[in-house]
């Protein structure tokens, strides 16, 4: 299988791994998750998540109602008041590098678990182990980073100023399909670095690497309560949440419209609200990037997950002079990406995740021609053995304008628009125009050019010469419409915390 420079983490299947039905799905109906224990929900209603790979349905979940999210934060507030607020933050670091030690012993099975639920490549999430324990056992370290600051006092006497910092204190999470087994740690991180306790409302279509996660994580040691897991509905659970008055922080990763909803909702109580919503990100090509790469980098940074990333750079900018040679080995390079089903050593990318997400992309595929753009490479749903997945051909629409809708909208497939520029200002004005801010990158030889589009960029990470690498040391964030607050580096856990200003006189 053709490999990225940055690929090498992907990891060879057994026979074993392919065969075995994980243990978790042997009991495919599933419950809800709180006070450490399966628990069913309030009404007895149900919803079923599928196999993307074969349109098979492979679990049901509980479909939770309000009166379940209240059931699940108030056990989340007894916790955080509860023994949990006594740990030491050197045993808040231990719990979280036990659970990292129970999450690699235990990966294989969350690789299958979140390869069928979710339809990425099985060898691909394999190979995530070390990037998913890395950021677990960052967080270990960020427990021992909860602090605050003292000053010299400006009163005369024996006065001592303070900021102290608490836990914020019950923390709403909800996460989207796409990459939910690496997606919740960026919320679980924080919580337990503080000592916070959490709900998580994960998606219809990709609950159940969350509800292992829940049970591995008690398994590991985590105290009944601290991580609770209510499944169902966006609209209904997850709306609850977001306007339950006893949550004091909502983490959300989803649409810039759901988005929206959640910052309304959390007018009831004032809560604080971290978001890390969509993107239409630009990813430019001057006339002097080296190909060999800039080409599978900028196709990768869109195809990647099969294109179901926030980041994608899905807005190819090149430099006219190289267009018609950039799009050749672009369109070239797109027929060479293996699209197969998710437990083959040679597929590169897997199906959509569902069957909306398929009628959402093979939409804009529409819209594109419609709107006149070329479309050079790619633009079919794969038939044959795949025809009952929800698998998309790697597509490249070149003849671009930024006005397009498929270059304003965010497709959330493997769709890449080439839009062709002139001048660094002018690729700079283009990337520019949109609602988005979340990602963006430069390929070329030049520094001057390159901290040109690094400064002039509007989003909340611009690589250069590569693509969505992330470093859980620095972290990342959105700007505009992608949303505020950041994730991972060290102010992490200051989303977690809240300021307490402090003046004591000693005597
Ligand atoms: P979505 O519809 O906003 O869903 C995200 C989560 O919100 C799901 O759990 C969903 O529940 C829930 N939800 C839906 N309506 C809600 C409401 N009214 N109140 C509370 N929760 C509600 O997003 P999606 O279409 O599934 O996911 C794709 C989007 O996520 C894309 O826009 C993508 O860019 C964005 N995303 C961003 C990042 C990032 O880090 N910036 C990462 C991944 C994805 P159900 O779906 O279960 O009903
Ligand atoms: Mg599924």
């Amino acid at each position: 299988m053709p490999k990225l420079p940055f690929e090498d983490w992907i990891k060879p299947l057994t026979k074993d791994t392919i065969a075995t039905l994980p243990s978790f799905l042997r009991n495919s109906a599933k419950q809800l998750y709180i006070d450490g224990r399966e628990q069913p929900c309030a009404e007895g209603g149900t919803l079923e998540t599928y196999n993307p790979a074969t349109g098979q349905v492979l679990a049901t979940l509980a479909r939770g109602t309000s009166e379940d999210i209240d059931r699940a934060v108030a056990v989340a507030r007894a916790a955080f008041n509860g023994p949990w607020s006594e740990y030491t933050p050197a045993e808040r670091q231990g719990v979280l590098l036990s659970i990292a030690d129970a999450i690699e012993a235990n990966f294989e099975e969350f690789a299958q678990v979140e390869s069928l639920d979710v339809g990425v490549p099985l060898h691909r999430v394999l190979g995530m182990k070390g990037a998913i324990t890395n950021i677990i056992r960052f967080f270990a370290s960020q427990a021992l980073q909860c602090r605050g600051e003292t000053f010299d006092s400006p009163y005369k006497g024996d006065f001592t100023s303070m900021i102290l910092k608490a836990p914020v204190g019950v923390v709403g999470g909800i996460i989207p399909w796409n990459a939910p087994l690496i997606s919740i740690w960026w919320i679980l991180g924080g919580v337990l670095a503080t000592g916070c306790t959490t709900v998580i409302k994960p998606a219809e279509d990709a609950s159940l690497s969350a509800l292992l996660m829940a049970r591995v994580m008690s398994e590991a040691g985590l105290p009944d309560g601290v991580v609770n897991i209510v499944t169902g509905a966006g609209s209904v659970a997850g709306s609850a949440l977001a306007h339950h008055p006893d949550v004091d922080r909502i983490a959300f990763t989803g649409s810039t419209a759901t988005g929206r909803e959640i910052i309304k909702a959390s007018a009831v109580n004032m809560k604080r609200v971290q978001l890390e919503l969509g993107g239409k990100s630009p990813d430019i090509i001057f006339d002097d990037a080296d190909l060999e790469r800039a080409v599978p980098g900028a196709a990768m940074g869109v195809y990647s997950n099969s294109g179901q990333i926030c980041f994608a750079g899905t807005r190819v900018f090149v430099q006219r002079s190289i267009q018609d040679e950039f799009v050749e080995k672009l369109s070239a390079f797109s027929k060479t990406v293996k699209v197969g089903a998710p437990t083959a050593q040679d597929t590169m990318l897997g199906p959509l995740v569902s069957q909306a997400q398929l009628d959402r992309v093979m939409g804009y595929i529409q819209i594109g021609q419609d709107e006149g753009a070329k479309l050079v490479s790619g633009g079919n749903r794969l038939g044959g053995d795949l025809a009952s997945g929800y698998y998309v051909e790697p597509t490249v629409f070149s003849g671009v304008s930024n006005d397009m809708r498929i270059a304003r909208e965010e497709i959330f497939g493997p769709v890449i628009s080439v839009i062709p520029f002139d001048t660094a200002e002018e690729a700079l004005a283009l990337a520019n125009d949109t609602e988005y801010g979340l990602g963006g990158a430069v390929w070329t030889q030049n520094l001057g050019r390159a901290m040109k589009m690094v400064h002039g960029i509007k989003a909340g990470q611009v690589w250069v010469n590569c693509y969505g690498l992330i470093d859980p040391m620095v972290g990342f964030g959105g700007v505009k419409s992608s949303g505020y607050g950041w994730k991972g580096g060290t102010r992490h856990v200051d989303g977690y915390l809240y300021e307490k200003a402090v003046t004591l006189k000693a005597s």
